[in-house]
């Protein structure tokens, strides 16, 4: 089923989530419209519009678990378990060092469930794929990786990533970048 991508795009410009230009990401990825990070998820209204349209993608996969590996996938996470049907619960990650750890509590949740990994944005892609590692770990069952951007990845690890907003503001490899093509000044983003 097809995004309503009119509303999401009109919610995004009124907010001034994106901006258009040319700009480099630390991936490595280039776009010519930058989705802002800290603002995507600041209004409830879009995020849940956001949360929405990704539990359409997956109303059929018959998800248990949303899991995310980031407090700024948390809200999003919350928003995708509600509108399923019937609603999945969410388990976050939290950052212990450098290693992503799930509560002990949380563990039963995502054992042996069919668990939809979604994040605010995927860009090197390192977070979600050492995510994945987790939950197999964990004989969970990955059904997809949503997300509301990335830098333009089909799979990590084996699992197809549904990015929602890569059809209105592609990500681009630099060697096939549209502004690089026109040199047009590279603004290089901090994530
Ligand atoms: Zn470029």
């Amino acid at each position: 089923m097809a995004p309503d991508y009119s509303t999401i795009q009109g919610m995004l410009e009124r907010g001034n989530i994106v901006r258009n230009g040319h700009f480099a990401f630390r991936s490595g990825a280039h776009a010519t419209t930058l989705v802002d990070r800290d603002l995507l998820l600041a209004d409830p209204g879009t995020a849940s519009r956001l949360g929405y349209q990704i539990s359409k993608i997956f109303f059929t996969d018959q998800v248990d678990t949303v899991a995310t590996p980031s407090i700024w996938g948390a809200g999003l996470a919350q928003w995708v378990g509600y509108f399923l049907e019937p609603r999945a619960n969410v388990a976050d990650a939290t950052l212990v060092g450098s290693e992503l750890s799930i509560a002990s509590k949380v563990v039963p949740l995502l054992q042996d469930k069919r668990v939809l990994l979604v994040d605010n944005m995927v860009l090197s892609g390192k977070t979600i794929g050492r995510f994945l590692h987790v939950i197999r770990e964990l004989n969970a069952v990955p059904v997809g990786i949503a997300t509301p951007w990335s830098a333009g990845q089909d799979e990590i690890g084996g699992i197809p990533v549904s990015s929602l907003l890569n059809e209105l503001y592609p990500a681009h490899d630099a060697a096939d970048c549209p502004a690089c093509d026109q040199g047009l000044p590279i603004e290089h983003v901090p994530y």
